[in-house]
């Protein structure tokens, strides 16, 4: 589904991203791990057309979106959820949504009218999805930080995505929020057939429920492969898990 190709990525003359590579099948979940600073907020930004790679190739469903603006990576079918939290404050949950939803409608609303009504269904079953239809009408601004970064994953949604990207989706959040994040993505994954890409600085946590692993230092991918494989990788010891 999504294949990255010897990407690379500099700002100024800082390699954030010296080479990557990395492959997601239809149907995973895929973790890409690394310390801070290793280069995922990065790549994920060049997958979903935050930032145009300086070279190398990312192929999302047969096609190079390598530098294609973000909307139309989101009209393909590739929804990101970022790690700062990007939600409108003023607005309702359920508007956070619907405003996503009316989004990717836009084209419809022209020609048909009702379509915001078709918006209300939509945004009324992602909130159910995602579990926040008990606060569907308080101010976003007002949410609890494990409940914004749910919300994130809402708005995302909304995209109708085939992929789904989240840097970092629990991050800063309480352990039982984590844990019932983590059921969440794995009932997006398994219920409604979502291919989930997220990144984790967390190594424990993303062993316990990615089907496959990349792991990611100093700007370059060392390995990817099961849990297993790369608790197993030698060169993984040495970076990540101190040796031994
Ligand atoms: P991670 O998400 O793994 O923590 P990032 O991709 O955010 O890593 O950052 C990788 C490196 O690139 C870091 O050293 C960071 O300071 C640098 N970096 C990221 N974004 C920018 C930018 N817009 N301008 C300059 N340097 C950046
Ligand atoms: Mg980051």
């Amino acid at each position: 589904m999504l294949s990255v190709k010897d990407v690379q990525k500099s700002f100024d003359r800082f390699l954030a991203v010296k080479n990557a590579n990395l492959e997601v099948e239809r149907g995973e979940i895929v973790a890409v791990i690394g310390p801070n600073g290793a280069g995922k907020s990065t790549l994920f930004g060049l997958i979903a057309g935050r930032l145009a790679p300086d070279k190398g190739r990312i192929i999302f469903k047969g096609k190079d979106i390598g530098g294609l603006a973000s909307y139309l990576i989101c009209r393909r079918g590739l929804s990101m959820s970022f790690q700062i939290v990007n939600v409108f404050n003023r607005l309702t949950v359920f508007e956070n949504v619907q405003v996503s939803v009316l989004s990717r409608l836009r084209r419809a609303f022209d020609l048909i009218t009702p379509s915001k009504r078709v918006a209300v269904e939509e945004t009324r079953e992602i909130l159910k999805s995602v579990g926040l239809s008990n606060v569907e009408n308080r101010a976003s601004g007002s949410l609890s930080h494990g409940e914004r970064k749910v919300l994130e994953i809402a708005i995302a949604l909304g995209a109708n995505p085939e992929l789904l990207i989240l840097d970092e989706p629990t991050a800063g959040m309480a352990p039982d929020e984590t844990a019932s994040t983590i059921k969440l993505l794995e009932y997006l994954n398994s219920d409604l057939g979502l291919t989930i890409l997220f990144c984790e600085h967390d190594i424990e946590l993303v062993f316990s429920f990615a089907n496959r692993v990349m792991v990611m230092r100093q700007g370059v991918s060392i390995v990817q492969g099961t849990p297993q494989e790369v608790k197993d990788n030698e060169q993984v010891r040495e970076a990540y898990l101190g040796g031994s």
